[in-house]
């Protein structure tokens, strides 16, 4: 069994963190492979390393005094270091580096990649692991991608010298060996291709919060949080705004078919989420996993008499969308009128040049706008093949007075979006969770989950 362990910002912010980090790695042998974050926040008021680095360079670039700026960043790390006695020179080696900073001999990249660098090799003397540093794993290809053949050789590499390790997220080197950041937030990434790299059992990401809660907290008080959810739920309820891991990170463990789990590095206890492609009705599992949803949404409606004899109405009218690099998001469709959605955000600048368009190039009866929709995803892999999900969540947002102005659902089942006007999007939310993932009849037992699947299985021969 193999896991890799990556701990984010907020989980190594001081000594004490460091602690509970080495309590986690000690608990569980197959935790051989750890990343880290820069240190980040202690709490709200404090700053993230990463974030000081940024402005460092920012200062450096206007050539105005950047001293008390890493003169700030270097305390941290000696705090963590004198705090638990740990004997790396950190003190010498962040001076010489805050040193050649000020003199100009480091790019901009190398300079925010030192908040990982130095905090790995805390880790790694605080864990008893040796450090090996992403610059000698992690390969950038010329076009910037990651260069994985490359990458999976370094790390089988890095595995034969060292056994296990700690590694310093969010960059690797440029073909020319020059340090390369990840995107922001690039950390998960680095733990998403180690794990795709050695063929990990497990990634486990461990931050601040017990996994993915099935509702904003921000909305619905206290809601549960997620056990299990695979990635096409995820990703159905990350793009609804649900805030969630870094995309690109999901992508090589996904691909590897390799789980992923959330968990609290203040609260190891938990469960946290698992996040597979597969779920094996071994436990009950509830119907409707999560809900998300977004603001701001614009509906162009387009009625012509007669359309649905007509061919081409439709098409030409996403051409226009196109044309003007809206991206849809749904077109629900009438007998003689349809409706193109698409993000507030995405056509503020050019709603009524579309409009303009549509009615010279496809001379409709009647276009109308209708702005401020509030689009609500509610999901659930265990959906499909279960009548009167539907009705019941449209029963609840009848009964709280909710008037719906979209919905939509895709053959696939996998969630239920309902449009309603804006001012309407928390009570909505709020009135699906207490509907359903908040009541008893959520669940679905193990035996009832084995006889849908019979049934589903029997269908989809009968194709
Ligand atoms: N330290 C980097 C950032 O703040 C990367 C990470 O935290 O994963 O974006």
């Amino acid at each position: 069994m193999i896991k890799i362990t990556k701990f984010g910002g907020s989980s190594v912010s001081s000594a004490g963190q460091f602690k509970k980090i080495k309590g986690i790695i000690e608990s569980d042998p197959a935790r051989q492979f750890v990343v880290v974050s820069a240190i980040g926040k202690r709490d709200s008021r404090d700053s993230k390393v990463t974030d000081l680095l940024y402005l460092a360079n920012a200062h450096l670039q206007y050539r105005v005094s950047c001293d008390d700026l890493l003169g700030t960043v270097g305390q941290r790390f000696c705090e963590i270091a004198r705090d638990l006695g740990l004997t790396y020179p950190i003190s010498q080696e962040f001076g010489r580096f805050h040193h050649r900073a000020v003199a100009g001999d480091y790019t901009p990249e190398f300079i925010v990649s030192r908040g990982e660098y130095f905090t790995a090799r805390l880790m790694a003397e605080n864990l008893g692991f040796p450090f090996v540093d992403a610059t000698e794993v992690i390969a950038f290809a010329p076009d910037g991608q990651i260069d994985m053949e490359k990458t999976a050789a370094q790390v089988q590499k890095a595995i034969e010298v060292h056994g296990r390790f700690v590694l310093p997220g969010f960059y690797g080197a440029a073909p020319d060996g020059e340090v390369r950041l990840l995107d922001r937030g690039g950390g998960d990434i680095t733990g998403a291709i180690l794990a795709q790299c050695v063929g990990a059992d497990l990634y486990e990401n461990w931050t601040d919060v017990s996994g993915f809660l099935s509702a904003d907290p921000r909305i619905v008080d206290n809601p549960k949080s997620i056990a299990r959810i695979t990635y096409a739920e995820l990703r159905e309820l990350s793009y609804m705004g649900a805030s969630v891991l870094h995309e690109e990170a999901i992508f090589p463990v996904k691909e590897a078919g390799i789980p992923l789990a959330i968990k609290n590095t203040n609260r190891p206890q938990d469960r946290g989420t698992i996040i597979s492609e597969f779920t094996d009705p071994t436990t009950d599992e509830p119907i409707i996993t999560g809900i998300a949803g977004k603001r701001d949404f614009v509906a162009v409606h387009i009625k012509q008499n007669h359309m649905s004899n007509k061919v081409g109405i439709v098409r030409r009218a996403l051409t226009i969308f196109e044309r003007y690099r809206v991206s849809i998001e749904h077109i629900p469709t009438g007998i003689d009128s349809f409706a193109v959605v698409v993000q507030g955000d995405d056509v503020k600048d050019c709603l009524y040049s579309i409009v303009a368009d549509i009615n010279t190039e496809i001379e409709p009866d009647e276009i109308e706008i209708v702005d401020h929709i509030a689009l609500i995803s509610t999901v659930g892999r265990n959906m499909p093949h279960r009548p009167g999900v539907s009705g019941r969540l449209f029963g609840e947002l009848g009964r709280a007075g909710i008037n719906i102005r979209m919905i939509a659902q895709g053959s696939e089942e996998l969630d239920i979006i309902v449009g309603v006007d804006d001012a309407d999007f928390e009570k909505a939310i709020s009135v699906i969770y207490h509907g359903f993932i908040d009541s008893d009849e959520n669940v679905i037992t193990v035996a009832e989950l084995e006889q849908s699947e019979q049934c589903r299985q029997k269908k989809n021969r009968g194709f």
